[in-house]
């Protein structure tokens, strides 16, 4: 039997309701959280920064609180409060600081807040976007990580508040405006879900040893934060976002399909079982994904120029190549066991990407470490938050132990 898909639910206000929306970004100083900020100040009167958050770096929340004035500041490493409030009274801001996971999570419950941006890095992104779930709040939800990490519990909470959880993947997104009634989603056959393919597209197995994190970051088509640009050049990204449409539209593993699609204009598709296909076009920028966030049902500007199919002419598509990058395969077989081995791969893999970044390891130990780790802590159900954030210590700590074990003392890049 299928599950019930997540449906946002939209009041009857947000039909009509053309208010003012107060608005928590958090991530604010990241390339989400940007996008966000540049799509609200194009609409002074309707939306509003209310609380902007940051993990550590205080200068860019700073300055993005000196743009945008919000009501309430948060950054998460509590050791920076003092220059955070230090700053924003330096700046002759009235907006209130605050350090902490706890503080933030209040923030976003509270009535400071009608809708979250979720655009936090990591597996560190789902108390707070678990808390704006239970609080019923409109949901933007751009950490895919919450999702592959708790997606059973983080659907049903938001399900349960009533939250309208909106996706700001860019694919996700897509498949979401093309399956706008549930109606339309009962006739659903397959998803396919695009990739651009990243930097290293056609390149074998062998040809990845020795990349570099520089080539890894600079991603073809879009412009994105360090950690899902290196997940784009393993296809990870691509594995973590398998798992997110089949919790985000409850779909099973088996009519979820990805299609390298180079050119990253149309950004996902859906088929329906009378041979229709749906698919939403537009130009690689995550503006256009947020306006849908704000305004939905309505539609709003976002800044993105329209599509001129002239001007690119082609589209082209390729089946992904799981032998050059088996993260793609890694997820499917981690959504395929279930239970706690998503969560085993999420956090087996922010913490080997994390040491690609710092030169620690080599690009493919990447899928290798992930692999192992998932060998190493076989799925057990994942019946609570706590079995889940004892499984992604147990990841984190198995895969530092690996590289540690690996890594001569003083040696630096280029081990694979
Ligand atoms: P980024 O690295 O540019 O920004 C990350 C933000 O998170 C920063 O503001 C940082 O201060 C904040 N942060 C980090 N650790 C934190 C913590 N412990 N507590 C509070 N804040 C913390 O990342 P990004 O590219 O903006 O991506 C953000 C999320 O959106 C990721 O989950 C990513 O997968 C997802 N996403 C991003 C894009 C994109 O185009 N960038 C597209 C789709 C999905
Ligand atoms: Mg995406």
């Amino acid at each position: 039997m299928q599950r019930r898909r997540l449906q946002p639910t939209l009041k009857s206000s947000d039909l009509t309701n053309a208010s003012t929306s107060n608005i928590a970004v958090l991530g604010a100083t990241g390339s989400i959280g940007a996008s966000a900020l540049d799509v609200i100040a194009r609409h002074p009167g309707r939306l509003r920064a209310t609380v902007l958050a940051a993990g550590s770096n205080v200068v860019g929340l700073i300055a993005a609180c000196r743009a945008h004035r919000p009501d309430h500041a948060v950054v998460a490493d509590t050791g920076q409060f003092a220059r955070l409030r230090d700053g924003l009274r330096d700046a002759g801001l009235d907006t209130t600081p605050h350090a902490g996971d706890r503080a933030l999570e209040q923030l976003v419950a509270s009535d400071a807040c009608d809708t979250v941006v979720a655009a936090i890095v990591g597996a560190a992104g789902l108390p707070s976007t678990l808390a704006a779930a239970r609080a019923g709040k409109r949901l933007l939800l751009a950490n895919k990580e919450s999702l592959v990490l708790a997606g059973e519990l983080l659907t049903a909470t938001a399900r349960s508040a009533g939250a309208c959880v909106i996706p700001i993947d860019s694919e996700h997104n897509a498949i979401f405006q093309c399956l706008p009634d549930a109606g339309a989603r009962d006739g659903l056959r397959r998803i396919f879900l695009t990739a651009s393919g990243g930097p290293f597209r056609g390149r074998t197995r062998d040809g990845l040893a020795d990349v570099t994190p520089a080539q890894a970051v600079a991603h073809p088509k879009w412009s994105m934060g360090p950690k899902i640009s290196v997940d784009s050049a393993t296809l990870m990204n691509k594995g973590l976002e398998v798992i997110e449409a089949h919790h985000l539209f409850a779909v099973p593993r088996e009519r979820i399909e990805v299609l390298v699609h180079p050119q990253s204009l149309v950004h996902s598709l859906v088929e329906f079982v009378d041979g229709s296909m749906l698919a939403q076009l537009g130009l690689p920028d995550m503006r256009t994904a947020l306006a849908v966030g704000f305004a939905w049902p309505q539609r709003i500007a976002s800044g993105v120029d329209g599509l001129d199919l002239l001007k690119h002419r082609r589209l082209d598509f390729e089946p992904p190549d799981l032998d050059a990058f088996p993260c793609l395969r890694l997820a499917f077989d981690a959504l395929a066991s279930g239970g706690t081995a998503p969560a085993v791969l999420n956090a087996a893999n922010e913490v080997a990407v994390a040491a690609f970044l710092q030169a620690r390891i080599g690009f493919l130990r990447i899928p290798a470490l992930v692999e192992d780790a998932l060998a190493a802590l076989p799925s057990v159900p994942a019946d609570s938050l706590e079995v889940l954030h004892d499984a992604d210590a147990r990841a984190r700590h198995y895969v530092e132990a690996a590289i540690a074990r690996a890594t001569p003392v003083g040696a630096g890049a280029g081990l694979s």
